[in-house]
């Protein structure tokens, strides 16, 4: 199943040889299914769903204290402590659902948004359960009138299932102090991400103890009953779209590496063979999580846009050598299997409101522009901008200019070091005088996007109707 990088013998299986297809070639792209259009109704009724949850959850707490609880020694602590600990626990289900990879929630949403939601939640699940286990360990000291470090021991020693909770708690600290800004951007990303996994783990080992000590839950089935349905769903959710989903597609489409060009220097396009292509539904502009099955690369999958509507039985992405992985891609083997999950994104024709488009792009950000512009309606008045500092590092070029020539657009290359070429409003308002009344597209480094985005809103634009992709989340 695996083959090794770097890769020096021949594949095991050899496929057999299919001409190269030209990417350009509309009559092929559009024998395939089209992407689904977001349905924003299932984000609102999903946001509507959570927002009862939370409500119910805190109800159930509330429900669950008395006055002669609250009065005895300890008590409002204790009672903080369970409502702390609930609604923590709750919030950490609703982030995880959140990167679920849910499809609908994905299309409608964007896995780019659906993260920074995930990110700027992230820190009150984990002080609201770690107050959870100072409150309910000093009220516990207090009703039974020993010292809170001495509380602490009679919970490990004493009650069921405690000690896998703290040891949950310890891997979830480790996991929220991984993912703050200022270690992040020490981290090497695959070192990150492993460390996140743990919270999986950590909520694993933590539920045993709700479910055997919450005293929310003696005396109530149905509360547990609750609470057990949305840690279920959860779970069902996870398992699904990250795994069972995603496995029976790809045993469906059989994805093998097929061919690896050099595009421009350090950037390589990969041709991926398969079957059923054209059932894949998948919009220009979108991407998908990709995982090669050679030895060191298996373990992680990275994103990559596809850089041409699919030309069944072909993909295409095309990747810059940046880390490890992007490199890696440029050895694969003919033959390697290959695994995707998505398509995410929405960064789509569906985001257009306007019967005129602006793409502008830079580096390895021209890719999804490319496949963004096979996918728009022929009617669509397409103007293209792009940026680069010689002309042999304009990645795919000549099909970007076919593909603009064939639909009468406009194409325009900014080509210059910064010091001899600017990217400022006035450029932009000359290149692209109708550029207020157009969807902008904008793909590039961060630096270059920021600029673009702060050039159109100059120009007039209205900021709902640009839209970007940033090539890290
Ligand atoms: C939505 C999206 C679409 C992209 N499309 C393309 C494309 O079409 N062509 C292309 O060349 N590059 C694309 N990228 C960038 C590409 O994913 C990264 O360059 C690549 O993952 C780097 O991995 P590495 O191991 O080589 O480098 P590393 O040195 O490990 O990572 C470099 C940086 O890439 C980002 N990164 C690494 N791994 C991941 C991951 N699994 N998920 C998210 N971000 C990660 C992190 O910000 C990290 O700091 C895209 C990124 C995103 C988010």
């Amino acid at each position: 199943m695996f083959e090794s990088y770097p890769l020096h013998v021949a594949p095991t299986r050899q496929l057999r040889r299919v001409e190269r297809p030209t990417w350009t070639n509309h009559s092929i792209a559009t024998r395939r299914r089209h992407g689904h259009a977001p349905k924003p109704w299932v984000a609102d009724l999903l946001a509507a769903l959570a927002g009862i949850g939370f409500g119910v959850v805190i109800a159930l707490v509330v429900i669950g204290e008395t006055g002669g609880t609250l009065a005895s020694p300890g008590g409002w602590l204790i009672a903080v402590g369970r409502l702390a600990g609930f609604t923590g626990t709750y919030s950490m289900l609703v982030m995880i659902v959140l990167i679920s990879r849910l499809p609908w929630l994905e299309r409608t949403v964007g896995q780019d948004r659906l993260v920074r939601w995930h990110r700027r939640i992230g820190g009150w699940p984990v002080a609201l359960i770690a107050l959870h286990v100072v409150t309910i360990t000093l009220g516990y000291a207090q009703m039974t009138k020993v010292g809170p470090l001495h509380q602490l021991w009679v919970f490990l020693a004493n009650y069921p299932d405690m000690l896998a909770a703290m040891v949950g708690f310890g891997l979830l600290v480790v996991a929220g102090f991984s993912s703050a800004r200022i270690a992040r951007r020490k981290m090497k990303y695959e070192t990150w991400w492993v460390i996140h996994l743990y919270i999986y783990l950590a909520l694993a080992l933590a539920f045993a103890h709700q479910i055997v000590t919450g005293v929310v839950f003696l005396g109530h089935p149905l509360t547990r009953a609750f609470w057990i349905a949305i840690w279920s769903l959860t779970a069902g959710l996870v398992l699904v779209s990250r795994f069972v989903w995603p496995v029976i597609k790809n045993l469906r489409y059989q994805l093998r590496v097929a061919d690896v060009v050099e595009e421009t220097p350090g950037v390589y396009s990969l041709t991926i063979s398969g079957e059923h292509l054209s059932r894949l539904a998948v919009s220009g502009g979108q991407f998908f999580q990709w995982r090669f099955f050679a030895r060191g690369l298996f373990w992680h999958s990275h994103p990559y846009s596809l850089s041409a509507l699919p030309h069944p039985p072909f993909l295409r992405v095309t990747v810059k050598g940046s880390g490890d992985q992007s490199k890696a891609v440029a050895h694969l083997k003919h033959g390697t299997r290959v695994f995707i999950e998505g398509p995410y994104g929405t960064f789509t024709r569906h985001a257009r409101t306007q019967g005129r488009v602006t793409l502008i792009g830079a580096g390895v950000g021209i890719t999804p522009l490319r496949a963004l512009l096979e996918d728009l309606p022929t009617d669509v008045d397409v103007s293209v901008v792009i940026r680069a500092s010689c002309v042999e590092d304009i990645v795919h070029r000549d099909e970007v200019e076919e593909l603009v020539r064939m639909r009468g657009g406009k194409f325009h290359e900014l080509v210059g070091s910064r010091k001899e070429v600017s990217f400022d409003p006035g450029t932009m308002g000359r290149l692209v005088p109708k550029i207020a009344k157009s969807d902008v597209y904008v793909c590039g480094p961060d630096g270059f996007t920021e600029r673009v985005v702060a050039a159109a809103l100059r120009q007039g634009c209205d900021p709902k109707r640009i839209h970007h992709e940033a090539f890290s989340f």
